[in-house]
């Protein structure tokens, strides 16, 4: 297991395809003055129809950026419509994939038994979970944020070994509300999510713990100097390749 790293990561969600913005994505990091070094990585998540011209356009990119994908099915093959598979996102070169993220947990009903076979399945292909916890609004105000973010790590890494994996710490109530949790609230919960890894037989000093929730460029600065917090994903101000830069130049001076 290698130590943990910093890391600038961006969730598109449902937008940027081809002619929507992909290319000009690209051609705005490249014109930006970001050239990243190997202590912060860059990820970017775009939509499954391109995948393959993201991973063609890092390649010829003058900076570092590797592609996730954000969603993967739980099965190796066979009658699952309009699904993707591992190994398909192995022969694209994948090597991330965004798992839990609290929008799936909602809007497809996806349990903490299947979130972990997906982190099984992606771990046993050499790719690595992006996996997101987080406590709703509810949970929180109910006292029930460590209760909720233990059964999430317990089940969701349940078999997986202490392998490769980025933690991604979301607060649902904070994705997409212009709400980012407190200082305390943030320092809280990565110190609580380092313990139950020790806990469950994994080295939480090894792991790295983003924070996402409405991350943008007036926050990050002081989002990355929180105890803990080893970078960002980041939803809605990722859209724009200028604000990702300002974002990922925090980081980088944070190190
Ligand atoms: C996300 O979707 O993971 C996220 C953090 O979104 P946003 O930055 O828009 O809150």
């Amino acid at each position: 297991m290698i130590n943990r790293k910093r890391y600038c990561i961006a969730n598109f969600k449902m937008n940027l395809g081809f002619q929507s913005g992909i290319m000009n994505y690209f051609s705005d990091l490249n014109n930006s003055s970001v050239r990243n070094n190997s202590s912060v990585g860059i990820i970017i998540s775009p939509p499954f129809t391109v995948l393959n011209q993201s991973i063609a356009l890092s390649e010829i990119s003058k900076i570092d950026i590797d592609i996730a994908a954000q969603n993967v099915n739980d099965n190796d093959s066979g009658a699952f419509t309009g699904e993707v598979s591992v190994r398909m996102l192995a022969d694209c070169g994948i090597g991330h994939v965004i798992v839990g993220h609290s929008e799936r947990r909602a809007y497809f009903n996806e349990s903490n038994k299947e979130i972990n076979k997906k982190n099984q399945i992606l771990i046993k292909s050499g790719i690595t979970p992006i996996f997101c916890i987080g406590e709703t609004l509810d949970q929180r105000q109910n006292n029930l944020t460590k209760i909720t973010l233990k059964e999430q790590l317990t089940k969701g890494l349940n078999g997986t070994g202490n392998k490769e994996i980025i933690i991604a710490y979301e607060p649902v109530w904070a994705i997409g509300t212009g709400k980012t949790a407190t200082s305390e609230m943030i320092i809280e919960a990565h110190q609580m999510i380092r313990n139950i890894l020790n806990d469950i037989g994994f080295d939480g000093e090894k792991i790295s713990i983003l924070y996402g929730g409405s991350v943008n460029r007036n926050n990050a600065k002081e989002l990355i100097g929180l105890e803990g917090v080893d970078g960002f994903l980041i939803g809605g101000a990722s859209l724009d390749a200028k604000h990702f830069c300002d974002i990922y130049k925090f980081i980088e001076e944070s190190v």
